[in-house]
């Protein structure tokens, strides 16, 4: 039995704030303030470079990353920490392709978030070798997946509609197909179970600043399956990642498994702010995040739909084909969010016209759920976006 209670203690809410973009940047967990002012105190201040090894630091992204493991459903010691999600990305469909020579297609949809896309164009182009980015819509990409296509770039969960891919059918597919799967789990790790080893994934990137709560920048995570890990290729060739990194070679070799997945010096305060997010969720039973999460959301949409005939549900209605989040479409998204930050109920807007909610059980409950909806449907009712303050664009949206 998972105690919500007890994890919503652990985080750092604003007073008069209703958190519903953790989605987008978990809030600050209160054990993270000290664990940063202890690693940069009793370890970078006292033991300066001989905290690599007497703090563990050089061991941290695979440590991390065995943690990490649990919440995916990967197998321990084939997770490392590093980089952004972008980089992982790249990297991930990189060794991917490599495995698939004689393959030119990249097979993604038009509800992955751009930053893949543009990597994935960015890659294309430094091989020079013809390769072609197909990208279909999410409803047609398990037909799409043919005996063309070298890799699956999906991410499982939708940044804007929350809509949720079912991973282990369209990994078959793409096994059935010959192709080689990358799975992004930006939106999935810490805000539904995952299982990439039952569902069969060759590769899995994600970050850890969303629904685990790393905190702004916090490093993003790889995941390649143990079949392919010591043969994947590792394009991004830093010291890293080579065999012995501390023999200082003139050439590269690849490390022993997921190690060769390190590029270069991993972000150790930023380590310490995330590890201290993890233990938050040892004990938490993905299952009754899970439960909890519908349960938050569909509350969340009775609301809305009851209160609101303008805002059109812009996610799946049957919850099981969703994430954690539930948007809402209206052309004056923009404005309307921002007048609901004011209230202090915190969403966010994706352009053109969605309004985003992200429901994270660990620090929300059915209260500031309807407080939420009651402030959304005082702002819809009153017409109260419609003010100058709440229609000038920051450059953050
Ligand atoms: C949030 C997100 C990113 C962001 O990538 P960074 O390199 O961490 O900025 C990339 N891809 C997806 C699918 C995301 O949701």
């Amino acid at each position: 039995m998972t105690d919500f209670t007890a994890t919503r203690a652990a985080f750092h809410i604003p007073e008069g704030v209703i958190y519903l973009d953790g989605n987008s940047l978990g809030p600050l967990p209160r054990a993270a303030e000290a664990a940063m002012a202890r690693a940069m105190r009793d370890e970078w201040g006292e033991m300066l470079i001989t905290g690599w090894n007497r703090a563990g630091w050089m061991a941290q992204p695979r440590g991390i990353g065995d943690r990490i493991a649990r919440l995916i459903g990967a197998e321990a010691g084939h997770v490392v920490l590093g980089d952004t999600l972008s980089i992982k990305v790249y990297q991930a469909l990189a060794a991917a392709l490599d495995m698939r020579p004689d393959r030119r297609v990249i097979l993604s949809d038009s509800g992955n978030f751009p930053s893949d896309l543009y990597m994935a164009e960015g890659l294309i182009r430094a091989l020079g070798r013809g390769h072609e980015l197909r990208v279909v819509s999410p409803e047609d990409v398990a037909d799409a997946i043919t005996e063309e296509v070298a890799v699956t770039l999906i991410t499982e969960v939708d940044y804007r509609t929350g809509r949720l891919h079912d991973m282990k059918d369209l990994t078959a597919r793409a096994h059935a197909a010959g192709a080689v799967t990358v799975w992004d789990l930006a939106h999935s790790a810490g805000a539904l179970p995952v299982d990439v080893a039952v569902a069969g994934a060759d590769f899995a990137v994600g970050c850890t600043y969303k629904y685990l709560n790393g905190g702004p920048g916090a490093p993003a995570f790889i995941y390649v399956a143990p079949r392919h890990a010591e043969a994947a290729f590792p394009a991004l060739s830093g010291w890293l990642g080579h065999d012995a990194p501390f023999a200082f070679e003139q050439g590269y070799r690849p490390g022993a498994g997921i190690e060769r997945m390190r590029v270069g010096t991993p972000p150790v305060l930023a380590m310490a702010a995330l590890s201290a997010a993890l233990d938050v969720w040892e004990g938490v039973d993905m299952a009754a995040l899970r439960s909890r999460s519908i349960e938050l959301s569909e509350l969340f949409i009775a609301e809305i739909e009851a209160a609101c005939p303008t805002l059109q549900l812009a996610s799946p209605r049957d919850p099981v084909r969703r994430g954690s989040q539930v948007s809402f479409c209206h052309a004056e998204g923009y404005a309307i969010i921002q007048a609901l930050i004011a209230r202090g109920v915190i969403g966010d807007f994706r352009a053109p016209d969605i309004l985003r909610f992200g429901f994270t059980p660990l620090y929300l409950g059915t209260d500031e759920v309807r407080t939420a909806a009651r402030h959304l449907a005082e702002v819809m009712a009153g017409r109260l976006w419609d003010r100058p303050e709440h229609r000038t664009r920051a450059a953050v949206t």
